[in-house]
């Protein structure tokens, strides 16, 4: 029988977006080449054939019945590795206390920091593992998880090394993981020398682990200095690792316009972008991370999604799914949110959560798209029109999540 392959799905709505230049940028991000009843064959956990009335036979044949077809969506800024919980934080900020305070008080990421350092290996994989599975749920197939929990060298190495357990072994989840460093997620107070060791240590470890890792930082009053994310990214460049960074949340630094100016794969959240700075990066090749759920969880202020790609950006949209600022797994709320709050057309959401992620991530050759040579990383909803999946407010699941043409999820 091995002359069979793996699947055949006949008769879907098959959102391919295989065509045009990635990133996308502009018109070219809402198209998103549409297959009105299509065919896919996956032989080996890739994508071989994609087309019309497709003559093969498979082991598992599937009738989608005109329900729409995607590529899992890729989710490309997530500190899904954390230990404890958040929810006294959510009470105070309920009674009206500001993120910013509660985080210069030692709240917010400390407390997770404290959590997670007192964690081991196992149960940081374990736990890992628990929240992979909630975004495996609503589509996702490949998830970036940020380390920034741990803050110092032995405690970050931890977090890497539970990172990358989560895909291997016993229990692992089936999600495709793409691991950075966020050893400049805060600054921790209580140790002395604490920038210089981020810089000097902890990065030199993380990537003698893991070469090639992207470096991200978190530049913002009360956490990194422009000046401290400028020598560790300066560092991270020596040692070959892409670059990325949490910038303009609250505050604009000039943070935006370093990372654009040092080739960073992606500038991330822009809540607080300056005018001047839309222009740049939209010329730039460094892509826009936009979380509208850190935005619905915080402070109600959204980056500026609409103008970003009427300027000709490239924008990718993410969960962010971590305890305090965005606790969701869920892209399907983020693309809603985009939608809504930063006045995202629909199938511009979808490629800035597939194709658009998957470029953030290194991964537009394998990943975001459903084309022969692809893996077969595909998601079924019980939809008949893609549009519906941002329309839709915490919708249902999808029908069935298949990654590397193995059936991870189904709920049908
Ligand atoms: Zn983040």
């Amino acid at each position: 029988m091995s002359n069979r392959d793996d699947w055949l799905i006949r008769n879907a709505r098959v959102v391919t977006l295989a065509a045009g230049d990635v990133p996308r940028r502009g018109e070219s991000l809402r198209e998103l080449s549409v297959l009105a009843r299509g065919d896919v064959l996956v032989h080996d956990g890739l994508i071989t054939r994609v087309g019309e009335g497709i003559d093969a036979q498979a082991t598992h044949e599937l009738d989608a019945k005109g329900r729409v077809l995607m590529p899992g969506f890729v989710d490309c800024h997530t500190h899904a590795c954390w230990a404890g919980d958040r929810l006294d934080e959510f009470e105070r900020r309920l009674a009206g206390e500001d993120y910013l305070s509660i985080l210069k008080s030692g709240g917010g990421i400390m407390s997770t920091v404290r959590a997670t350092r007192l964690a081991g290996v196992e149960e940081l994989r374990t736990l890992t593992i628990a929240h992979l599975e909630r975004m495996l749920a609503m589509g996702t197939t490949t998830a970036e998880v940020k380390t920034g929990y741990g803050l110092e060298m032995q405690a970050e190495c931890r977090m890497l090394e539970a990172i990358r357990a989560a895909s291997e072994g016993e229990g692992a989840s089936a999600m495709r993981i793409i691991p950075t460093f966020l050893g400049a997620h805060a600054i921790d107070r209580e140790q002395a020398g604490f920038i210089d060791h981020t810089i000097e240590e902890a990065l030199p470890a993380i990537v003698k682990m893991q070469p090639g890792i992207a470096c991200d930082a978190y530049c913002e009053d009360g956490a990194w200095s422009l000046d401290d994310t400028r020598r560790l990214f300066e560092r991270a460049q020596a040692l070959d690792c892409p670059l990325r960074i949490h910038t303009d949340q609250f505050n604009s630094l000039g943070a935006t316009r370093m990372a654009v100016e040092m080739g960073a794969a992606s500038v991330d959240h822009l809540e607080a972008i300056a005018e001047a700075d839309i222009a740049l990066v939209s010329k730039s090749n460094t892509t826009a991370v936009l979380l509208p759920i850190s935005g619905f969880c915080t402070d109600g202020r959204y980056a500026p999604g609409r103008r970003l790609i009427d300027a000709g950006a490239a924008v990718a949209i993410a969960s962010n799914y971590n305890p305090g600022s965005a606790p969701s797994p869920s892209m399907p709320f983020a693309m809603a949110l985009a939608c809504r709050m930063m006045k995202f057309r629909p199938g511009e959401a979808i490629a800035a959560c597939t194709v658009n992620a998957a470029h953030v991530l290194g991964l537009e050759h394998r990943v975001g798209r459903i084309a022969p040579g692809f893996a077969a990383d595909l998601v079924l909803w019980d939809e008949c029109d893609e549009r519906a999946l941002a329309y839709e407010l915490a919708g249902a699941p999808p029908a069935l999540v298949i990654r590397a043409g193995a059936i991870v999820r189904r709920s049908m």
